[in-house]
């Protein structure tokens, strides 16, 4: 007769992470539920294997130029400014920001007749206003702007 043996589970506790502002949650906000959120709402689920990621913080904050978010649509990389994981950030801000790089995948860039490549298109700002509180945000942003900036 085979002896029945228990098979200990070692539940190990995971060590406490430091502070870490790699991956989708933040401090203060978790930038996958937002993405679902939005793909669901805006894009009809089209975008595909996106990944979502506050970027790393920098020892010294920007001085006169701020970039909120990037997207590397060739890895399909989004990235949000680290410094916009704060509790003074509203939630629908930060939406704005990615909804924006979002949108950035939809919306083909254009070439100028001048050679230059112009990714705020026409139907790129159409577009960027349908967001529900495009308004709102913009003026957040024009009054919070120096906040964010050394
Ligand atoms: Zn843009």
């Amino acid at each position: 007769m085979a002896k029945k043996t228990k098979r200990k589970v070692g539940h190990r506790k995971l060590p406490v992470q430091p502070e870490l502002n790699l991956g989708q949650e933040g401090k203060h906000f978790d930038l996958g539920v937002m993405f679902n959120q939005l793909n669901r709402r805006y894009f009809r689920n089209r975008l595909r294997n996106y990944k979502i990621e506050w970027g790393r913080r920098r020892k010294h904050p920007p001085k006169d130029h701020f970039v909120f978010g990037t997207i590397q649509e060739q890895d399909r990389v989004i990235r949000i400014h680290p410094l916009l994981d704060q509790a003074f950030v509203p939630s629908w801000y930060l939406r704005y920001v990615l909804y924006h790089e979002m949108l950035h995948s939809v919306v083909p860039d254009r070439i100028l007749r001048s050679g230059r490549r112009q990714v705020h298109t026409k139907e790129f700002n159409r577009r960027e206003r349908a967001f529900h509180s495009y308004y709102r945000a913009r003026r957040w942003e024009e009054q919070n702007l120096a906040r964010f900036l050394q």
